[in-house]
């Protein structure tokens, strides 16, 4: 397929499909609409930010929706330190969500009586590699400016590699230590969710309205966004002044929440939704919103006999493209 692609409008570039939810966060509506570079840029600026929001890879855990190279994201798999212990100690939890005390660079020096102090920090199950590490970080030392300043025989180095080894074997575990609280934090971007919503209702726009939309200034303000978004260093820009300059309300309006509770089977969370009305575009991601009033497009193409839903279900409701009418009459 050849065609305009919809972001840089270039006439005649191969066309590859482009999930219009993130396939990563379990989209399954995908139209061929953007040529290569414009879909590799808006994964890469705009769906990859998105799916990497802590919500969304706890919907992923949740539903076990893989990404391309078929992993699922950990979403609480930062570094954490533990209450009343010392701050060396820090926690990972696994993919199943089991701590795991994180290896850090073992300290070495010498004591007052010429001996060596090794202080180590390592997980449980990282127990059978201790003589592997011990005899690796001493042998390390004795190679240094101050192992050599030591001046031992190979046969004393030897020997305090051992007594080292037996020592840390001779040590309890604190895994008790673990019962307290992990402290950590973790952020939403509400920029990468805005974004993200703002690829979706330019997306759904022009399957609607086609190159009327592309064409109309609704269209050219959110593809100047998008363009915009695809670089290192965007220009800043405050949200509620961004979404004014977009048409762009922060909510799903109320009325629309008991509809959005009857496609999903009362489950939003469980659903991307794109609602094409009279008056704009709905569009709620897993529970979050936004709404899109296309004034000029009710002006300029007679919008009032568009009605379409977009579903996309990560579960085993309902999915695909649907006439509103058809579900309304079923609503009511
Ligand atoms: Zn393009």
């Amino acid at each position: 397929m050849r065609g305009p692609c919809i972001l840089c409008l270039k006439p005649a570039e191969p066309l590859t499909e482009e999930h219009i939810f993130p396939e990563a966060a379990g989209g399954n509506i995908a139209k061929y609409i953007l040529c290569k570079p414009c879909n590799d840029k808006l994964g890469h600026w705009v769906d990859a930010p998105y799916v990497d929001q802590k919500h969304i890879q706890l919907a992923r855990v949740t539903y076990k929706i893989p990404g391309k190279r078929g992993n699922i994201p950990q979403p609480f798999s930062d570094t954490y330190s533990i209450d009343g212990f010392d701050s060396q100690l820090k926690v990972k939890l696994d993919k199943n969500f089991a701590p795991r005390v994180v290896r850090q660079a073992p300290k070495i020096w010498v004591t007052e009586d010429g001996e060596i102090g090794l202080s180590l920090s390592l997980d449980i199950t990282d127990r059978k590699d201790i003589p592997k590490i011990i005899r690796t970080v001493l042998s390390r030392f004795f190679k240094s400016e101050a192992g050599i300043r030591l001046e031992w025989s190979d046969d004393k180095k030897e020997s305090a590699i051992q007594r080292s080894i037996d020592g840390a074997h001779k040590i309890e575990p604190r895994s008790e230590q673990i019962q307290s609280p992990l402290h950590g934090s973790w952020t939403i971007e509400l920029k990468a969710l805005f974004t993200e919503y703002v690829k979706v209702i330019y997306e759904i726009c022009y399957l609607e309205f086609g190159s009327a939309f592309i064409d109309s200034l609704s269209g050219e303000r959110l593809r100047a966004f998008l363009t915009a978004q695809c670089c290192d260093e965007p220009e800043p820009w405050e949200l509620i002044d961004m979404a004014k300059h977009l048409n762009i309300a922060p909510q799903v309006p109320p009325n629309l929440d008991d509809f959005i509770k009857h496609l999903t089977n009362g489950n939003p969370y469980t659903h991307h939704l794109a609602i094409v009305t009279p008056a704009g575009v709905v569009c709620s991601m897993l529970g979050m919103g936004a709404i899109f009033h296309i004034r000029d497009l009710v002006r300029t193409l007679g919008a009032t006999d568009v009605a379409t839903v977009y579903i996309s279900s990560i579960t085993e409701g309902k999915s695909g493209i649907f006439s509103l009418d058809e579900l309304l009459v079923d609503h009511q």
